[in-house]
């Protein structure tokens, strides 16, 4: 069985931000690539936000390039995912791909949390071909045309928000008459002049011209007649689950399924294990915050190996280290 100081599980900007620092820290890090190499950015095309690219950058290439960099310092990469972990004592143990398995002294979480799809006709073909989960990603892309927003709950009305900024008018496609969505986020959907509705209706299918998004058909729940709805921008804001699966309960959750980490570091409630990026975040979910949460983990980690093996991270600061 092999043995290694650190082991770094996904490989979005949050597990490779934290290789990119552990192995300039020496700790040799082992990268489990997981079930989506690169993660959800790999899924989208130009990133125009993450800062240092000022003619934007495609999000598999940026991942791509992070993955050089955390190997040009010697981190080493595994194919496949976790699919279960002993996390009872340490070293702890990992199994990949339902049979290698690995031991580490530390464990990074970065399995991300994958978007909700609809898992209708057309959709996952058409995804950055007019079919979005990003509306901050792709937005821009749609100046002057009309979005759906599909999705009842707080990130569809913030999505279909932020989206007026950009489209000429913005249809919240919804399954049920009732929003999921809070108080304050349904009103200022609900005032926002340039968002109209489509309640009540089911989604059936994504229709396509020359390759890419032409119209959403839906069905109307209460007549059951089906009908289209054209655009050329489909975003799906129904929910993301955090990969934490394989971890079988074992580290503290919140209600949804994030993992919690303790006050402003990247520690769970299991010793040794950290987390970083989507997966324990519900709220920011962007490239350069997870990047930035990799880097604190990897830093949290360096501590932890140090030999503060009962630090009391809930009183750590981001100026502690
Ligand atoms: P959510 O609250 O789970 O809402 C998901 C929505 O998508 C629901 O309206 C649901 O419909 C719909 N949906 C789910 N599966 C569907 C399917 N297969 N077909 C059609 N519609 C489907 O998820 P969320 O909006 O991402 O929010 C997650 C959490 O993050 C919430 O706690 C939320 O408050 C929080 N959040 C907060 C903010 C903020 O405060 N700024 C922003 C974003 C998210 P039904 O209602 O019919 O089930």
């Amino acid at each position: 069985m092999e043995r290694h100081q650190v082991m770094i599980l996904g490989t979005g900007p949050a597990g490779l931000t934290a290789a990119i620092y552990a192995a300039r820290a020496n700790l040799k890090p082992v990268v489990v690539e997981g079930n989506e190499p690169g993660g959800q950015l790999t899924l989208t095309t130009e990133i125009e936000n993450f800062p240092g690219f000022p003619d934007a950058i495609m999000g598999p290439e940026l991942m791509d390039n992070m993955r050089k960099q955390a190997e040009r310092f010697g981190a080493t990469f595994v194919h496949g995912w976790a699919t279960a972990a002993d996390l009872s004592k340490r070293p702890f143990r990992v199994t990949v791909n339902d049979e290698d398995e690995y031991e580490a002294e530390a464990l990074i979480i970065s399995t991300g949390a994958s978007a909700k799809m609809l898992g209708i006709a057309g959709e996952s073909e058409l995804i950055g071909r007019g079919v979005s989960t990003c509306a901050t990603c792709d937005g821009f892309f749609f100046r002057n045309r009309p979005i759906l927003v599909v999705g009842g709950g707080d990130s569809a009305m913030e999505e279909a928000t932020f989206l007026t900024k950009f489209a000429s008018e913005v249809t919240i496609v919804h399954r049920r008459n009732e929003l999921r969505a809070s108080k304050v986020m349904q009103e200022r959907a609900r005032n926002n002049p340039k968002i109209k509705w489509a309640l009540n209706v089911t989604p059936v299918s994504v229709q396509s011209q020359d390759g890419k998004v032409s119209a959403l058909e839906v069905k109307d729940n209460e007549t059951g007649e089906t009908r289209t709805l054209p655009t050329e921008g489909l975003f799906v804001a129904i929910g993301h689950q955090p990969n934490t699966t394989f971890l079988n309960g074992q580290v503290e959750l919140d209600s949804v399924g994030y993992i919690k980490t303790q006050g402003v570091s990247s520690a769970t409630t299991v010793e040794g294990v950290f987390a970083c990026g989507d997966v324990m975040d519900p709220h920011y979910r962007q490239a350069i915050t997870a990047a930035g949460s990799g880097c604190k983990a990897a830093m949290d980690v360096e501590k932890f190996l140090e030999g503060s093996s009962s630090h009391d991270w809930s009183m750590s600061s981001a100026g502690a280290h």
